[in-house]
């Protein structure tokens, strides 16, 4: 079976093609609805080719220029899309899994686009251009909030007068539900624990960051909310900041809500403190004692220890594992190293050997052999769980 995922941002077309579990190409187009928009296809083992992009492209034209790619190409030409995955940033509390498209169910996607205006317009442009493009072929919408529609009511809710609730939607939602599901299975997996028995921390950190409480297979709590501004500092994302900022900031300087709001979520975060956003970058600085990069780190890996320390609350207990993933949990030491040393009160030490190859050697475990939690660094695969999920829901028994 052959699956295409495809995961639209406001300007940009993500996609990879799965035979089975293989990857068989991966790529994507930028800058969509601008006169420089362009586009790549990589295979596996070979050299980037460029996709012919025309200018101005919309996602349904810069969608045409995939396909075209794919099906041009000698090592792809064979293969028949037989199911399309989306990835769908949000599906509020009305989609608790993946769920096969329908006109009812894109309606729906559409009605929630208040709860995340730029992202999912972008995901339903992105459905519509598919049906365009690949008329007939079953398509499945994965939604990053899915997995965390098992958090509880004490953690869902704001303490804020029920209506907002009820008229408005105002509740914690949660985020990178996919890949915090993906690295979970796999810990447990790993580690053999018993499936419907477990603790687990997973910090998903790339530029976006959030992490994730997961007791027994289930999201019992994470630090994004209502959007994914909420929780962990991210590379331009604030994080949490008291909500009274806002006003503040306004009455201040003048700054209009927008201003702010813009502020927050493009120009905060390690960016805001540090003016980098590469942790790569960041980590280099930090070797030189650069202070303004030892703060952003400092901030960074503080505000981590302290809620997966907040996290343990929705476990009841201490965790069996703690698991990195994302851009910077997957590759970066320092910031490992930083956070698991500020966890002491859980117990938590690093072998550094282990730590610097990443895990590498030794099935992704970087704490030493005897010692709980466990420390795992897992790669998150968000393409392949979307595919996965697809298969399933297209499959016929
Ligand atoms: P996205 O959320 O866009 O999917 P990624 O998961 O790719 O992001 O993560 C991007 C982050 O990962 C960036 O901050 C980048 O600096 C960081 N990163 C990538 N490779 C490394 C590395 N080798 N060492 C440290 N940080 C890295």
């Amino acid at each position: 079976m052959v699956v295409l995922v495809i995961n639209c941002g406001s300007s940009s077309v993500k996609f990879a093609l799965f035979s089975g579990d293989r990857t068989a190409a991966r790529g994507m187009v930028e800058r969509i609805g601008s006169h420089d928009a362009s586009g790549h296809l990589d295979l596996p083992g070979s050299s980037r080719i460029a996709l012919p992009v025309p200018s101005g492209a919309d996602h349904a034209s810069a969608l045409g220029s995939v396909l075209a790619a794919l099906r041009a190409h000698p090592d792809l030409a064979s293969l028949e899309i037989t199911a399309i995955g989306h990835r769908v940033v949000h599906g509020g509390d009305r989609f608790s899994s993946p769920t096969l498209i329908t006109p009812q169910v894109l309606a729906e996607i559409r009605d929630l686009a208040p709860l995340a205006p730029s992202h999912a317009l972008a995901n339903a442009t992105g459905i519509d251009a598919a049906t365009r493009v690949f008329p007939g072929v079953p398509q499945v919408a994965v939604f990053d909030t899915a997995f965390h529609q098992s958090i509880p009511p004490e953690v869902y809710h704001y303490a804020l007068p029920p209506e907002f609730h009820r008229e408005h939607r105002v509740r914690r939602y949660g985020f990178h539900g996919t890949s915090h599901a993906w690295v979970a299975a796999r810990a447990v997996e790993t580690l053999g624990l018993p499936e419907d028995k477990h603790r687990l921390l997973t910090a998903h950190l790339g530029n976006g960051c959030s992490a994730t409480a997961i007791l027994d297979g289930k999201s019992v709590d994470t630090t994004m909310g209502l959007t994914p501004l909420e929780g962990l500092v991210m590379g331009t994302r604030s994080g949490n900041v008291d909500p009274n900022l806002h006003s503040y900031l306004h009455r201040r300087t003048g700054m209009s809500l927008d201003e702010i709001t813009d502020l927050l979520n493009h120009r905060s975060g390690l960016t805001g403190v540090a003016g980098v956003n590469d942790m790569r970058h960041l980590a280099e600085l930090h070797a030189q004692g650069d202070p303004t990069a030892c703060l952003a780190i400092d901030l960074f890996t503080f505000r981590l220890a302290r809620e997966l320390c907040g996290l343990c609350a929705a476990l009841g207990g201490r965790p069996d594992a703690i698991v990195f993933t994302g851009g910077i949990g997957e590759n970066s030491p320092l910031i490992r190293a930083e956070t698991i040393a500020r966890l002491s009160v859980l117990s938590t030490t690093l072998d550094p050997v282990l730590n610097a190859v990443h895990g590498r050697d030794s099935r992704g475990r970087i704490s030493p052999e005897i010692t709980t939690p466990v420390v795992l660094v897992i790669p998150t695969n968000e393409e392949l769980a979307i595919a996965t999920e697809t298969r399933r829901l297209t499959t016929v028994p």
